[in-house]
């Protein structure tokens, strides 16, 4: 039966446990879609194998870097590509991820130097959902 997913949507806006601090979030508009049954939640460093809570994380250079400074970014990658397969079973072409992580954001990311400074950037989900033709949003937008 062909299902009525429309999009992938950060886990982390819709109340689930997964952000890095611990903390609950709950953006109404992107939760709406999920309760109607048209959007599937992903947390791309959860299924990448990422502990909650955990060392925030930045792109420097290419790679993924916990505050310690260790290299975190095959989590990363194993975490984008389990979310390409789970839009790619079912078949869906749009995302609304949460700006500025380094897995999910789509315009913005912290600068790698953990001084809450922001560039222009995107995380490593985001780019390969991009480079696979996924339309990817800033759940910026739907505030
Ligand atoms: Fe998970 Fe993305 Fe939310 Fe980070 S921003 S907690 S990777 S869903």
């Amino acid at each position: 039966m062909k299902n009525n997913y429309e999009y992938l949507v950060s886990a982390c806006l819709c109340g689930e446990k997964c952000r890095y601090d611990g903390k609950v979030f709950i953006s109404e508009h992107i939760k709406q879609l999920v309760d109607e049954g048209k959007a599937i939640m992903v947390c791309p460093e959860v299924l990448g194998g990422m502990s909650v809570p955990r060392l925030p994380c930045e792109i420097k250079g290419g790679r993924v870097l916990n505050i310690n400074n260790e290299n975190k970014t095959d989590s990363f990658l194993y975490g984008a590509i389990k979310v390409l397969e789970i839009a790619k079973k079912y078949e869906i072409t749009k995302a609304i991820l949460k700006e500025k992580s380094p897995s999910c954001g789509s315009n913005y990311i912290y600068n790698g130097n953990f001084n809450k400074e922001l560039i222009p950037g995107e995380g490593l989900t985001t780019k390969l959902l991009r480079e696979n033709g996924i339309q990817v949003v800033s759940d910026e937008l739907f505030h």
